[in-house]
């Protein structure tokens, strides 16, 4: 087989890439590790930068995002039990985020690049990338029990942080930058409506809490818990009246319960792996780097790598030139630092730390107290939180 771009990977960065292709007459072919099934119903994030949700409108694959999307103009900041409305909006000079789930967004891109005749190889296994240090890229495969190759001008390793492409990377050309942690995440998803309507980000002595949501049905929300936790030691009762603790407030507050539908418990982390491109090999997304999920960036940080690399793959492909390509990482790479400083803030001013001294809680009760009384303090969170300018 041969194609222009090979594209290994179709989480957000992979799909999204290839659809930005194709908008450019590039051809792509995307292979999967995961069935179609599997990838349209793996549950992880939702909050949608206003970059990201413009992008999806403006290339066509924003219809339903617009009709079911639920567009927030705030949050909430809560501890000591009163809670502090940032108004995103208004601080933001008219931006907002939009609630709307991940495997939502994979749907309606497979949708959309399956009915433009697009290639998306499903369920392939033994994946390896070679000859990308060279003129003659390609990518090995197995498909239904055969092997078979992929010829294409460049590769794009869009297979997450758990993928084959970085780690193909010769170690010597790559520096990590890496930070775990020292707290985990319980999350569930409840059928129960949001208890706000906006998300709650608690800072509590007992620990951080979120309360976020999915459809106007469906609850997402996470207490912090140690690193060591197991997930058989925390029955529905006990994360009800955990999130319960954490959210009190001095005020009107109900929690909405229903029936846990999933929980899992997720550590935190903050990676980036530098340079992002190896030769004709370039990283996107979480191939690339890791943010712990307080400040929602994620998904968001791997459109706007893909969307930069599919500029830059025109920009070749028109011209002959290949100056975009060359600042691709570099370019990339500011963003990413930026967003990793911001969710790096968000969680280490929310969360408590075991080694926390009477000091630090105070300096973190301090800084959210000046954070929401400081118009400038909060169109700074505001300005990252809908996300930064593209360039
Ligand atoms: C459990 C979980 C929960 C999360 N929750 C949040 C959240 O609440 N908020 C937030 O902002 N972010 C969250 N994230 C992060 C966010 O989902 C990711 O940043 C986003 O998915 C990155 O997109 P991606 O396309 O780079 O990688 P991925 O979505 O990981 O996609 C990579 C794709 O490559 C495929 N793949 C892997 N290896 C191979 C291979 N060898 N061959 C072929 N295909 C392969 C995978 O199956 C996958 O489909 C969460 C992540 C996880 C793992």
């Amino acid at each position: 087989m041969r194609t222009q771009i090979g594209i290994v990977g179709a989480g957000p960065a992979g799909l999204v890439l290839s659809h930005l292709l194709h908008l450019q007459k590039i051809e792509s072919v995307v292979l999967e590790a995961r069935s179609r099934k599997y990838i349209e119903e793996r549950i992880r994030a939702g909050v949608l930068e206003q970059g990201t949700v413009d992008l999806l409108v403006e290339t066509g694959v924003g219809a339903r995002l617009k009709r079911e999307g639920l567009v927030h103009h705030g949050i909430e900041l809560r501890f000591n039990r009163r809670g502090h409305r940032i108004d995103l909006y208004e601080l933001s000079g008219g931006k907002a985020i939009t609630v709307y789930a991940q495997q939502e967004v994979i749907k309606d891109l497979v949708a959309a690049r399956l009915k433009a005749g697009g290639q998306i190889i499903f369920e392939v296994s033994d994946v390896s990338v070679h000859g990308f240090d060279g003129p003659k890229p390609f990518i090995r495969f197995r498909r239904n029990g055969q092997v078979e190759e992929l010829h294409c001008d460049f590769i794009a390793g869009c297979d997450g942080f758990h993928g084959v492409c970085r780690p193909s990377i010769p170690a010597s050309a790559i520096t990590d930058f890496d930070y775990t942690y020292p707290f985990s995440w319980l999350g569930i998803l409840a059928q129960a409506p949001p208890s706000s309507h906006e998300l709650i980000y608690c800072q509590h002595e007992r620990g951080f809490a979120l309360f976020s949501m999915r459809t106007p049905e469906v609850s997402r929300l996470y207490i912090q818990v140690p690193n060591d936790e197991e997930i058989k030691s925390w029955p529905d009762d006990r994360i009800w009246s955990e999130l319960q603790l954490r959210s009190a407030l001095d005020g009107n507050w109900k929690l909405a319960r229903g029936p846990v539908l999933q929980k899992n418990i997720a550590g935190l982390r903050s990676y980036v792996a530098e340079p992002m491109q190896y030769g004709k090999l370039f990283l996107a997304g979480d191939a690339a780097h890791i943010v712990p999920a307080t400040g929602a960036k994620g998904l968001n940080l791997a459109v706007a790598d893909v969307r930069i690399l599919a500029q830059a793959l025109a920009e070749f492909y028109k011209s002959g030139k290949t100056r975009l390509l060359d600042r691709y990482s570099e370019t990339c790479l500011r963003r990413v630092w930026k967003a990793q400083r911001f969710s790096w803030w968000m969680t280490t001013m929310l969360h408590k730390f075991d080694t926390d001294s009477p000091f630090d809680h105070h300096r973190r009760i301090a800084e959210l107290d000046y954070l929401t009384g400081s118009r400038a303090a909060m169109t700074s969170l505001a300005e990252n939180y809908v996300g930064l300018p593209w360039d």
